[in-house]
């Protein structure tokens, strides 16, 4: 089995791994295997804390074709994240990962 780990606490809601998915597989605007959420709530002190919580939808391939094709051996949201914070690989590689993140979701597909 292989999948998606990505550790949240890093990512800044940058955009640019649904902005790759969607160049990738020529997505119209708006429609992209993974999507960005953003979760405001008030933190520590009442100071306004803001997450962002990447999410991979049922349209996700985990970029079959572009590995396929050697054009990579990563997807194409994992080659474009600006924090790196997203890893791909065996499940089992995935499981050991976490247990170093702070803020881990695992996409098993
Ligand atoms: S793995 Fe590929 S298909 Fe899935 S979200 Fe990332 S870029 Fe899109
Ligand atoms: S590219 Fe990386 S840092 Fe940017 S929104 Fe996606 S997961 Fe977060």
């Amino acid at each position: 089995m292989i999948g998606l780990l990505v550790d949240q606490e890093y990512c800044t809601g940058c955009q640019s791994c649904a902005i790759a998915c969607q160049q990738e597989h020529k997505y119209p605007s708006g429609k992209s295997g993974v999507r960005v959420t953003e979760h405001i709530y008030p933190g520590k002190d009442d100071k306004p804390q803001v997450d962002f919580e990447p999410f991979f939808t049922t349209i996700c391939d985990l970029c079959r074709e572009r590995r396929a094709k050697g054009t990579d051996d990563v997807p194409a949201c994992v080659h474009n994240c600006q924090a790196k914070c997203i890893e791909f690989g065996e499940a089992e590689k995935l499981i050991k990962l976490m247990e170093n993140m702070k803020r881990p979701a695992l996409y098993i597909k």
